[in-house]
């Protein structure tokens, strides 16, 4: 046994006794309200402590309450937005909104609020060292960029630059449509640098063999940016249920860091995330105030994106904005290009504000300041969860890698 999987296994073994690997979602000073027996489900969720949190399924009524319980400060996991449920963390104070929202409840069995990392999954370290090898062994089409630092590293406290790989073959660079891929914002979600890196490895390595990426690579400018939160990604890979990035200076103590999707400067702070630092959805003391936010807007700015796909996980989704208000999107692009995408991939396809209402995210930023046509996908079923075992891997390349090949092909185009 390796020691990695030593350290998962004792992992294993504390989430079955206590929910210890959920990370914190906040500290709550007042008392919360006793919970009447056995009503909803409620009875076999007692917290011992106000700060305890306790992962449950909330079966709630509309998009709009949900928001309210994620305007709370609960860090919500996934949502089957068709069977109105949502697997979310919560603690006592947070309990308390949620019923009177009039919300019923289960509690998550150990395996689905489990978190444990399966072999395969790549570190930092080895997605860097895969980047550089690309990017040495492939100079004519692959470049390696650092576009800033992770928070840490602007502490002194660790060595992780933030990075991109920009791909593109003959033609100048800077007049070819610009396509942006994104993973790694949340920690947790650890499949989505697999799936960024392993759409580097298929552009360089099948560039003058397979026809279709060949003419993607020769007619994009495409950047890739697999992990955004690489020092949140090294607590995940502890199996630690690590959503934010590590800031414990404007972030809080018993949940540090920053929501980085809640981060941007687009409807900041509107909805569907808190002013709390210990929360999970905790947006920042200000619109851009982490290291990781700003690179991504200043390489989105730089080279400004024709289509901007930022991966998460789970639920099986293409959102596209708006994501803070109920209205219709009126630029009519991303409807038609998520539903493709939607038969390309299997998932469902809808504008981001029918999960529930939040600001302050990337992909809504990209569209409303650059005018991108901007999609989140959430990979992974609602039984997947963040850390599914490395054999799933294989679908969820297919299910995205189609997606991908599509928008770099609509590129100049998007919407046609
Ligand atoms: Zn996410």
């Amino acid at each position: 046994m390796s020691s990695l999987k030593r350290s998962l296994a004792l992992c294993l073994t504390a989430a079955t006794v206590t929910t210890a690997v959920v990370a914190g979602c906040g500290t709550h000073t007042n008392s919360p309200a006793p919970l009447a027996a056995n009503e909803g489900g409620w009875a076999a969720v007692a917290f011992s402590t106000p700060t305890e949190n306790k992962p449950v399924v909330v079966h709630y009524k509309d998009a709009d309450t949900l928001t309210q319980l994620v305007n709370a400060g609960v860090d919500v996991w996934s949502v089957d937005r068709h069977a109105h449920k949502a697997k979310v963390v919560l603690n006592a104070t947070q309990g308390s909104v949620a019923r009177k929202l009039g919300m019923k409840v289960d509690l998550m069995t150990a395996r689905e609020a489990t978190m444990s990392v399966d072999k395969g999954y790549r570190t930092y370290e080895q997605v860097a060292a895969r980047l550089q090898e690309l990017a040495t062994s492939n100079p004519q089409i692959a470049t390696l960029v650092d576009i800033g630092d992770s928070w840490e590293k602007t502490q002194g406290r660790a060595n992780r630059d933030l990075l991109a790989l920009h791909i593109t073959g003959k033609g100048a660079k800077g007049t070819k449509p610009v396509v942006t891929f994104v993973g790694g914002t949340h920690a947790r979600e650890i499949a989505t640098p697999e799936m960024m890196l392993m759409e580097c490895e298929k552009l360089v390595t099948q560039y003058g063999k397979d026809a279709e990426v060949t003419t993607a690579v020769d007619t994009r400018d495409i950047w890739i940016v697999p992990m955004v939160n690489p020092d949140g990604h090294a607590h995940a890979m502890k199996g630690q249920s690590w959503r934010k990035n590590t800031n414990d200076k404007d972030g809080g103590h018993s949940g540090p860091g920053i929501d980085l999707n809640r981060n941007y400067g687009a409807f900041w702070g509107v909805n569907g995330d808190s002013g709390n630092p210990d929360s999970d959805v905790f947006r920042g003391p200000k619109p851009f105030s982490e290291p990781e936010t700003q690179a991504i807007q200043k390489l989105t700015t730089e080279h400004v994106p024709s289509v901007y796909m930022t991966f998460h996980s789970f639920s099986n989704s293409v959102m596209w904005p708006w994501d803070h208000t109920h209205d219709i999107n009126p630029d009519g692009r991303m409807k038609i290009m998520g539903e493709a995408m939607a038969k390309f991939s299997g998932y469902d396809p809808y504008q981001g504000s029918e999960m529930y209402l939040n600001g302050g995210d990337d992909e809504e930023w990209v569209f409303q300041n650059l005018h991108s046509a901007a999609f989140t996908i959430e990979i992974g079923t609602w039984g997947d969860g963040f850390m599914p075992p490395y054999s799933k891997i294989a679908q969820f390349w297919k299910e995205n890698s189609q997606m991908m090949s599509y928008a770099l092909k609509v590129a100049d185009k998007p919407g046609r």
